[in-house]
């Protein structure tokens, strides 16, 4: 009950550590900081912390190599911190086992909400490794994955077998940002040739269905050059 989760910074931008430092102290988290990628990966093995906010750009290592290493014997969730040009290294990131990325500059709260997401995840996956939250609800839109049931304020939506397909895997995973070759694979097999077309047909499909205004998603949002993130039940 009374557990303090510890969150370890890797960042070697002073102001942005002590910003974090200051946004958790007053949520009861417990901070370590590290401003090398050595003494982060040394704080890791020795005190074994609850979350990881990982810069990617280092004065020592590269973040990804962090990534790497952790992923060798920990599945402690990772949220890279990284700037706003560098979306092919959050899709590396991603893809090399980080939990969720954050983009700078970014306030307290998306902080605390990314947080509070990557360790509930880590929660439940280490709590009910293989099952699925039976039910996906958030305002209007109700998946019931028993059922292959779709509903949008009570009415059922009419999904093709790969719209559901990639709803119910982005309803999976609310609140996480999936990366396009992540969806792709997992939707349209290993041998798909890494061209996003197919999936921006099919979620334009998706969105004319749930969405009031496909334009300004509500349920389904997009990762500019990344992927999706489909809303979380609060
Ligand atoms: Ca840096």
């Amino acid at each position: 009950m009374n557990h303090k989760y510890t969150i370890l910074i890797i960042e070697d931008e002073k102001h942005i550590c002590s910003f974090i430092e200051t946004s958790l102290s007053s949520h009861d988290y417990k901070m370590i900081k590290a401003y090398t990628g050595k003494e982060g990966l040394s704080i890791i093995t020795s005190c074994c912390p609850d979350l990881i906010l990982l810069d990617l750009g280092l004065p020592d290592m590269d973040g990804i190599d962090i990534i790497n290493q952790v992923r060798e014997f920990s599945p402690v969730p990772i949220i890279v911190i990284s700037a706003r040009t560098q979306e092919k290294e959050k899709v590396n990131a991603l893809d090399a086992g980080a939990d969720d990325y954050i983009t700078k500059p970014f306030g307290t709260s998306e902080l605390l909400a990314r947080i509070r997401t990557a360790l509930r995840h880590s929660q439940n996956s280490g709590a009910l490794a293989g099952s699925v939250h039976p039910v996906y609800q958030v305002d209007d839109l109700v998946i019931d994955f028993d059922k292959r049931l779709v509903t949008l304020a009570g009415k059922e939506v009419h999904l093709t077998q790969i719209e559901y397909k990639l709803v119910s895997l982005l309803a999976q995973n609310a609140g996480k940002v999936l990366t396009y070759d992540y969806i792709l694979g997992h939707i349209w097999g290993p041998y798909t040739d890494g061209d996003n077309q197919i999936l921006r047909v099919n979620m334009a499909h998706i969105r004319r269905k749930l969405e009031a205004n496909p334009g300004e998603p509500h349920y389904i949002y997009t990762e500019i050059g990344v992927g999706y993130r489909m809303k979380e039940s609060v």
